[in-house]
């Protein structure tokens, strides 16, 4: 008997994989048809693994300690920057086409071992840089709501393997927006917890100081369950956090009149889409006749975000992407001597936008600029989280928009990176500030498009954003998944 795989969530089925009234591999064959039939003309991913998930889901029905874990026959799709041992991990990017990683991020190590089945890798901007999916070197990613449009990025590829139905969860990375920005573009649920809180052992960096993995999922209940599971401390990452992990998705229930609201005034001001704007202060409205208390904050030095971001995380990056210089990963260009080789290697196997970054990145870190502009964003950097400390004084979470317009078209903003860099205003700060956000979805544009809101907490405080977003999602969602290719008139 097929099974109706769009309405499942990781939680109701491995309920269900564990009560023995479903099993692992009727899940897994129903995703597998369900992506043959709808991906060419989402896009969402770069590789199925249609062999592998069906092994792995018949040992998952044999083994009744399998069945009982908490993620048991879950299929979970997988951003391409993060490694599978023995599998093509290419972070988008034609310089890694050819490189197979010989360990698995630990992230991905834990849903193995929570029962998950790995059912295939995601498209992404290349190196995740990006908040659209169109600097792939491989493919394009449609928004499942409209296929005309970006699905947002850079995982844009999770957001839209989830928002289409054909899984229920995915994981991303986030290093100024890339999980919440596509969530809130495609109608799901987006996590990026605390830096730290995530091992990135295993995760093709971009900016260290700011990357961190999280999941997509359509329900909150599922973001917290992915949560509690790839989260804790890490040996091969120093930087993760040895606070214990609570099981978020046991408490996600509470009382609206117990939450205190910071709402950046600036946030809702000029250069938001007045549909979001609407869906946004509809949403707060509800949540205060609910009886959660809202306070205007400011945050002083947020006009300085976007350009403190893309200084800290393109320093970072061109350090990071030095790596790839033909001899140790991937992709190598014939030259006669060495130095041909490293430049004919970069030259041919980056693309327009990483090129950019690694140029970008250099020059602010490059002999007599770097105290003028890494060493001032740093300074920058610390005021912002100063601000947050202030604004967390006084309310439980900060809740504004996630994105400043709904999903674009294709193309629109392709070539113009100032106006794409822009996507990220309302996201970045969290990643400069290290703190926990979601976005969830609140409601859609006279297009019918989603709108997602976004809740920041202070560090390690995911329980008290998955929780504020549980109450969003009992006022206004989940949504269900995206018709099978629409596109709007
Ligand atoms: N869109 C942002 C950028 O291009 C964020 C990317 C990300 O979070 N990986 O840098």
């Amino acid at each position: 008997m097929a099974i109706e795989l769009r309405g499942l969530t990781c939680a109701g089925t491995a309920r269900r994989v564990a009560a023995g009234d479903l099993s692992a591999a009727e899940v897994v064959d129903a995703t597998l048809d369900t992506i043959a039939a709808g991906d060419a003309e989402v896009g969402a991913f770069l590789a199925v693994y249609g062999g592998e998930a069906r092994q792995r889901a018949r040992r998952i029905d044999d083994d009744d300690n399998l069945r009982a874990r908490p993620l048991a026959g879950v299929p979970i799709a997988l951003k391409d920057n993060l490694c599978v041992a023995g599998r093509r991990t290419t972070a988008g990017s034609r310089i890694l086409e050819p490189f197979s990683p010989p360990f698995t991020a630990t992230a991905v190590e834990r849903l193995e071992a929570a029962g998950a089945v790995l059912i295939g890798k995601t498209n992404l901007d290349e190196f995740a840089m990006g908040s659209s999916t169109e600097n792939s070197a491989f493919r394009r990613t449609a928004n499942p709501w409209d296929v005309s449009r970006v699905p947002g990025g850079s995982s844009g590829g999770s957001a839209a393997a989830v928002a289409s139905g054909m899984v229920a969860a995915a994981l991303g990375s986030d290093t100024g927006g890339s999980i919440r920005q596509p969530a809130a573009l495609c109608g799901v649920v987006g996590l990026k917890p605390t830096y730290g809180r995530v091992s990135r052992h295993g995760l093709v960096a971009f900016a260290s100081s700011l990357d961190q993995i999280g999941p997509l999922t359509r329900t909150v209940e599922d973001a917290a369950l992915i949560l509690s599971v790839i989260a804790g401390a890490d040996e091969y990452d120093s930087t993760t956090l040895p606070d214990p992990v609570p099981a978020f998705h046991n408490d996600l229930e509470s009382d609206a009149g117990d939450l205190t609201i910071g709402v950046p005034e600036a946030w809702l001001g000029a250069g938001l889409d007045p549909d979001i704007k609407r869906e946004v202060e509809g949403v707060l409205a509800e949540l205060e006749a609910a009886g959660a208390e809202l306070r205007p904050i400011e945050l002083p030095h947020e006009e300085f975000a976007v350009a403190t971001y893309y200084v800290i995380a393109n320093a970072e990056a061109s350090s990071n992407l030095a790596r790839y210089d033909g001899v140790r990963y991937g992709f190598r260009a014939d030259s006669d001597d060495l130095a041909g080789m490293y430049a004919n290697t970069r030259s041919g196997g980056f693309g327009d936008e990483v090129k950019r970054r690694i140029l970008l990145g250099t020059f602010v870190l490059s002999a007599g600029y770097g105290d003028a502009y890494y060493g001032r964003a740093q300074c920058v950097r610390t005021l912002l989280c100063n601000d947050f400390a202030r604004a967390f004084a006084d309310v439980d979470v900060v809740v504004g928009p996630t994105t400043p317009s709904t999903a674009f078209a294709i193309g629109e903003k392709a070539d113009d990176p100032l106006e794409m860099y822009l996507s990220d205003v309302f996201t970045v700060t969290a990643n400069l500030a290290g703190l926990p956000g979601i976005s969830v979805p609140c409601g859609r544009d006279d297009d019918g498009l989603p709108v997602g809101l976004q809740i920041i907490g202070p560090a390690l405080g995911e329980v008290k954003i998955l929780k504020a977003a549980r109450l969003v999602e009992q006022l206004r969602g989940p949504f269900e998944p995206a018709p099978p290719a629409r596109t709007s008139s």
